[in-house]
């Protein structure tokens, strides 16, 4: 080994990290509109390393090339700054991770790293299986996971399917999560980490997250939330106790619906009952560099900055698409044909006083518009039609405006019935237990006029009263394609 050689780049990488902790640093002063504008992407950077482009850069290169050999083996035993192989890391994904880590961590002190992933599913799969690994010292004693039952529907199948079924380590389900001694019954010493989902979707589920988190202490476990239905603009897990939250990042922080992606944000230096010190160290930047490394399910350097660029507006559009959907729950919550509407915002949900706690609108008290702290309960709701499974389908498929289909937070507003979509394949008994029926329809509000979804709401639900025509579809688009009806044969 040339040491005298790679010396010159580990103290070039030693001020390198003083640059960018002090950068970091600064930034972390700005507020929260400010970081989700510029993240960590700095002129400087963008002067020295990218042509001065103002947008963080789009790197497709499937790996990074070294000065020399001595770069070369300081980087690949991760002594100095390196993003090396796109499978492990690149500099897209490196920007979102450090906006996503200073989002979740908004308005406190702690410090956090993450780890961006190709989806929400393998950010769950990333945070909760390092957890799931044979302990040494006990090599066959049993494992077992305390989860809430209300989870997404692909959680449900992971944690059922993949962990249980197929691996053995078993999922002891919380059923009324708002109940903090049921979640404590269910821990023992073979307990390897709690999971929640809140608010869940589609059913609005809600727990007392600091509550949970102090139990996750009490038993030197990890709490995983999964934040994606709230996101940091609503909602701080972490900054509550939570040891890791995930995020479908698909989902409210890319709202555009540009692709599929996910991430897994932690804090550093974890108090845990496990053995293993670099995992607790620093937890998502361990999985990035290691399991991920070995598993591959890290995100395209694409996908980071179409979600970078969406993230820039995120506490605007969470604030606006909060706002709709509450006019439009409390529209439904009013109408003849409907017989329940489970949104958090309104103060006929059971959870709504708890939701209050949790559910803030960031940095409200600093927005001229409101100079106070307002709650905002997100764009995720549901209402159950008073009728059959039938009159449900009937409405559903007489939206015009409301697009069908199993997607949430997006700038369009989306629909979906989730027994038949999104919570079809875990069944009827355990749809009952997280109370998923039928005749539930998921709503996500995006950022139309709300008056707009309102009209398309009020139109539809008339198919109920026998009124609706159905509509028609042109022979021709406006882009000139004729349709498949006006085929002869
Ligand atoms: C969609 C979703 C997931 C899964 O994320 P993907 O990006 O689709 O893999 C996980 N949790 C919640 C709450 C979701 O809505």
């Amino acid at each position: 080994m040339n040491s005298s050689g790679m010396n010159h780049y580990l103290e070039a990488a030693e001020r390198s990290a003083k640059w960018h902790a002090g950068y970091k640093a600064a930034m972390k002063k700005c507020r929260f509109d400010t970081i989700a504008v510029h993240g960590l992407y700095s002129m400087q950077e963008a002067l020295d390393y990218n042509q001065g482009s103002i947008i963080e850069p789009i790197y497709m290169s499937s790996s990074q090339a070294y000065r020399d050999s001595d770069e070369m083996e300081a980087a690949l035993s991760y002594q100095i700054p390196t993003w090396c192989y796109s499978r492990i890391g690149n500099p897209s994904m490196y920007y979102l991770e450090g906006v996503l880590a200073m989002l979740e961590t908004y308005g406190s002190d702690l410090d956090a790293s993450c780890c961006a992933t190709s989806s929400g599913m393998a950010a769950i799969f990333s945070a909760c299986e390092p957890f799931l690994s044979v302990d040494p010292k006990r090599p066959n004693s049993p494992m077992n996971f305390v989860a809430t039952c209300q989870v997404y529907g692909g959680t449900f199948q992971q944690f059922a399917i993949r962990k249980q079924q197929e691996k053995g380590s078993e999922w002891r389900k919380v059923i009324n999560s708002s109940d903090i001694r049921e979640w404590e019954k269910l821990i023992d010493e073979n307990t390897r980490f709690l999971y929640g989902e809140m608010p869940s979707n589609p059913g609005q589920a809600f727990f007392d997250l600091e509550a949970v988190a102090k139990l996750a202490h009490k038993y030197g476990i990890p709490l995983i939330i999964d934040n994606t239905v709230g996101s940091p603009a609503l909602i701080r897990p972490l900054t509550w106790g939570a040891h890791i939250v995930i995020q479908s990042v698909t989902k409210s922080l890319t709202t555009s619906g540009f692709g599929v992606a996910g991430a897994v944000i932690a804090r550093k230096n974890l108090i845990l009952k496990i053995d293993n010190e670099t995992l607790k160290a620093d937890f998502a930047t361990y999985i990035k560099a290691l399991p991920n490394r070995d598993n591959g399910p890290n995100i395209s350097p694409m996908n980071a900055v179409l979600t970078l660029n969406d993230i820039r507006t995120l506490r605007s559009k969470m604030d606006l698409m909060s706002r709709s959907t509450m006019k439009v729950a409390k529209y439904l919550e009013q109408h003849k044909h409907i017989e329940q509407v489970d949104y958090l915002g309104l103060e006929s949900h059971p959870l709504h006083k708890l939701a209050k706690k949790y559910m803030i609108l960031v940095d409200s008290e600093q927005d001229e518009l409101y100079n106070e702290k307002v709650n905002r309960y997100g764009h995720l709701m549901s209402f159950r039609i008073k009728g059959s499974i039938q009159d449900t389908r009937d409405v559903f498929d007489a939206f015009q405006r409301i697009w069908r289909a199993t997607d949430l937070g997006r700038i369009k507003s989306v629909a979906t019935i989730p027994a038949i979509s999104t919570h079809q394949q875990q069944g009827e008994e355990a749809r009952k237990i997280a109370d998923v029926p039928p005749n539930l329809i998921r709503l996500c509000v995006g950022a139309e006029h709300p008056d707009d979804i309102i009209a398309d709401l009020d139109q539809a639900l008339a198919v109920m009263d026998g009124k609706k025509t159905i509509s028609t579809s042109p022979e021709f688009s406006a882009g000139g394609a004729s349709s498949a009806r006006l085929r002869k044969n």
